[in-house]
């Protein structure tokens, strides 16, 4: 049998429940802080990656998904969604309309990673920006949104790592000194940071292989070489989020893996997920429009990984399961059955949860599934109830059974009954 592609994943019920209280809790929570959706094409043209995240980042150098179009132009499955919203804002001129544009996504994105616990090929990601401004007051408000969604959705615990990977006037003598630094210790770093240390040795600090840290901690730091703009920006950006007694960490070697950001710099964390730790990271990337040919353009953004939240959900066992129908229709014998499938339409089109029984079952299996489905209530009627249109309805809890009329059945306090968690 055919099977599905490395690092894709079907999401099953009940997980699908869990996936579908992210996303509403996420978009009840943007709604708050004024966001909109926006929701641009699943491939664009592979330029607007290229520049766009970094020819050197690990996504554009060996993880897109690139193939080329019968028209020969070269097309990719999106890895991210940042460059796609710059690109969208340009070309439908949003701004004219919003001056400081805020625009949450939520779908697929693709890269050719080495799958593992929390890293797929494809994955899903909720990711919000905000263009138009470079006020640090609007990056603590974007981190208070994800506190507040996190904690909506039962992640308590997370970490908050901030950094400020200043401005393309004064990253230069930062970088100048990095790679004097990373010279000396050529010999002791791994083949790929050896390689990162001359094309893009901002990239080293993002290094995960386990002997590079220590030469990663000795290494020179970019706090150290803010410049006045810089630091004020990033002592404001902390000031707003101790004003509002979020809590964070100071990590001087957070770079994130993506080449267009600048200045303030962030993850979140959670130890619940292992290796593949990081459940948010954003920041501010003030030079991505104009990489992209368009004017200037002040933007700061978060993406989240929506399997990494999930799987947390499901670790900590906050486990939505979809709830139980309210009524299970058991009819004894096709006119009974005839009888329930209207019973059913009008029961739904009130908004209740209905199962109807469509194996002719003995009562006796049926009133088994009933409960297995943990259902609240069970219509049951056959032959005699039909000719006296009578029903019984049994509270499956309690044992209690009720004999109904038919008016009394669709009355009103029947309905509430039943829609009633009693
Ligand atoms: P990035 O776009 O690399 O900044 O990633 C933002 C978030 O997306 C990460 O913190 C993860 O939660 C999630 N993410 C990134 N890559 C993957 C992947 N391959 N599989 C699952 N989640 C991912």
């Amino acid at each position: 049998m055919i099977k599905a592609i490395k690092g894709t994943r079907d999401i099953l019920p009940p997980e699908s429940a869990l996936w579908n209280r992210v996303e509403s809790t996420a978009r009840e929570i943007f709604d708050l802080y004024s966001f909109s959706e926006i929701r641009t094409p699943i491939f664009e043209s592979t330029e607007l990656f290229a520049r766009g995240v970094g020819e050197d980042t690990d996504i554009v150098s060996k993880e897109m998904y690139t193939f080329e179009d019968r028209d020969e132009k070269s097309l990719t499955l999106r890895p991210e969604g940042t460059a796609p919203v710059v690109r969208a804002c340009f070309e439908h001129q949003l701004r004219h309309e919003m001056p400081i544009a805020k625009l949450y996504y939520l779908g697929p994105m693709f890269r050719r990673e080495r799958p593992q616990k929390g890293r797929y090929r494809q994955f899903h990601q909720i990711g919000a920006e905000v263009l138009g401004s470079d006020n640090p007051a609007i990056e603590a408000e974007i981190l208070e949104m994800l506190q507040l969604f996190l904690v909506r959705i039962g992640i308590a615990e997370h970490t908050l790592l901030v950094n400020s990977i200043g401005c393309p006037l004064c990253r230069p003598p930062f970088l100048g000194k990095l790679k004097e630094a990373l010279v000396a210790k050529r010999a002791l770093l791994c083949a790929d940071c050896r390689r990162r240390s001359e094309t893009n040795p901002l990239r080293v600090l993002d290094c995960k292989v386990e002997s590079c840290q220590p030469i990663i901690d000795s290494l020179p730091k970019i706090s150290d070489f803010l410049d006045e703009g810089c630091r004020a920006h990033f002592d404001k950006f902390l000031g707003y989020l101790d004003a509002r007694e979020i809590a964070y960490q100071q990590v001087p070697r957070l770079v994130r893996g993506l080449d267009y950001y600048t200045r303030t710099t962030f993850e979140i964390t959670s130890t619940a997920l292992g290796a593949q730790n990081t459940l948010i990271g954003g920041g501010r990337y003030d030079g991505l429009s104009e990489i992209l040919g368009g004017p200037p353009l002040k933007g700061f953004g978060f993406a989240l990984g929506l399997e990494r939240i999930v799987l947390i959900l499901q670790e900590t066992k906050k486990i939505a399961e979809t709830a139980p129908a309210q009524l299970f229709l058991a009819p004894l014998g096709e006119a009974a059955f005839e009888k329930a499938t209207l019973i059913a339409k009008f029961m739904r089109a009130e908004g209740i949860r209905c199962v109807l029984d469509f194996e002719a079952r003995s009562l006796k299996s049926a009133m088994r599934l009933a409960n297995k489905l943990q259902t609240q209530h069970v219509l049951i009627f056959g032959e005699t109830e039909l000719q006296n249109s009578t029903y019984q309805l049994k509270h499956m809890a309690s044992g209690e059974q009720t004999e109904l009329t038919e008016t009394d059945l669709r009355s009103k306090l029947v309905l509430g009954r039943l829609k009633g968690s009693f």
